[in-house]
């Protein structure tokens, strides 16, 4: 990643946590900067089939609720 003070390409990570999200502690070689990136999920795409799954039964769930009122 590129220093966001000098755009230098000389970069290395200091240290990562892992959780969910990842955060990285950055800093440029060139002027000594710290900076920290997070690394997410962009798209999970099992996720977004398993949520439309589960929203189909609970229509199904709930059409006969509807008829009744
Ligand atoms: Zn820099």
């Amino acid at each position: 990643m590129l220093c966001p003070k000098c755009a230098s390409e000389k970069t290395e990570v200091v240290s990562t946590v892992k959780g969910s999200i990842n955060e990285r502690y950055h800093k440029c070689i060139e002027c000594g900067y710290g900076f920290i990136t997070l690394e997410i999920v962009k798209v999970d795409v099992s996720l977004i089939e398993y949520a439309n799954e589960i929203n189909k039964s609970y229509v199904n769930y709930f059409e006969p609720c509807k008829k009744v009122v």
